[in-house]
């Protein structure tokens, strides 16, 4: 190939890069390129380590530095709502994780949300025949979760926190249907959740495990859990121990890149278990 053969195609080649302060080991490198090789498509994910003080010059000339659109993780993601058009979607959780150009506008959304939903539906479906959800934690994952539950129809949403000032606050933004929950109260609320959800990082490698009784969930509960490092947490260890429907947190990471890949490259990409098992053993090495 000659030089000028090979700029043109770089010049045509799509690319969209993860930005974020520090640039974390992330994995979203190795879930868009699986997709673009198998989908045969030529372009381009880098990670782009961008301080905050560089954020609004970055992402205001997006394109100029050679992007259709970005993922944004933290610390950026409440700038990034701030410096784009957002949908309905990144104002609701007051963050945007995805950015792309349409008409000619730097757009937002936040897909953790329907990572979150589009993973339940894959893992347990008829999970949302659930009249009563518990939520732990209210942060930012927390307001994905609660606003994908509310917009599915879940009739009654209890949310506990540690800090129950701020389950509060989020159930005010929410509305009647959310609960704010006292998180001495969980043991209580248990019997009465067909769906639980750990948006806590109480779990994670290095965190002690949530202090919770699954024996205390109705027979049909369906419990999901954000964190995946380690896979299988101990919540969701007990839990399959008694028979109940899991979601775990890497198949919200995977779903939740579909549709930054789809608006970018312009295909809906299929979330394979090819795929699961290639982020897994990258999960699994480091
Ligand atoms: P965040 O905004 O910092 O919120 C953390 C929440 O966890 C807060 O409600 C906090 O309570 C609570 N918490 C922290 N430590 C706790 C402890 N020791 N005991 C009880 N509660 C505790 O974080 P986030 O962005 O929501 O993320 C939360 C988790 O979800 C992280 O593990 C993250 O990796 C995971 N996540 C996964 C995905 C995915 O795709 N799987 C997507 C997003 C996030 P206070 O209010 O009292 O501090």
């Amino acid at each position: 190939m000659s030089e000028v053969t090979v700029m043109t195609t770089l010049a045509k080649a799509r690319a969209a890069c993860l930005i974020g302060w520090p640039a974390a080991h992330s994995r979203s490198p190795l879930i868009h390129h699986y997709w673009l090789r198998t989908l045969g498509i030529e372009g381009g994910y880098s990670i782009e380590a961008i301080p905050p003080e560089g954020f609004a010059e970055f992402v205001l000339h997006l394109s100029g530095h050679g992007f259709v659109g970005a993922n944004v993780t933290l610390p950026h993601k409440e700038r990034a709502l701030a410096l784009s058009v957002p949908d309905a979607r990144a104002r609701a959780v007051g963050a945007a994780n995805t950015l792309w150009y349409e008409d000619g506008e730097l757009r937002s959304t936040n897909t953790d949300i329907e990572g979150f939903i589009d993973n339940l539906d894959a893992c347990a479906p008829g999970w949302d025949d659930a009249e009563e959800a518990l939520v732990l934690g209210a942060g930012g994952a927390s307001r994905a979760v609660v606003f994908g539950l509310i917009e599915r129809g879940i009739a009654r949403v209890h949310l506990a926190n540690r800090t129950d000032e701020r389950a509060r606050r989020l159930a005010d933004q929410f509305g009647a249907r959310v609960h704010p929950a006292a998180w001495e109260n969980i043991g209580e609320l248990l019997p009465r959740a067909g769906l639980l959800v750990n948006t806590t990082p109480l779990g994670m490698h290095g965190q002690p495990a949530l202090d919770l009784d699954v024996d205390r969930l109705p027979s049909h509960a369906v419990v999901a859990d954000l964190v995946y490092v380690p896979l299988e947490t101990p919540l969701l260890l007990a839990a399959k121990a008694r028979g109940l429907k899991t979601a775990d947190g890497l198949g919200m990471l995977l779903y939740q890149a579909v549709r930054g890949f789809e608006l970018w490259f312009g295909h809906r990409p299929q979330v394979t278990s090819e795929l699961r098992a290639l982020v897994e053993a990258d999960l699994t090495r480091t």
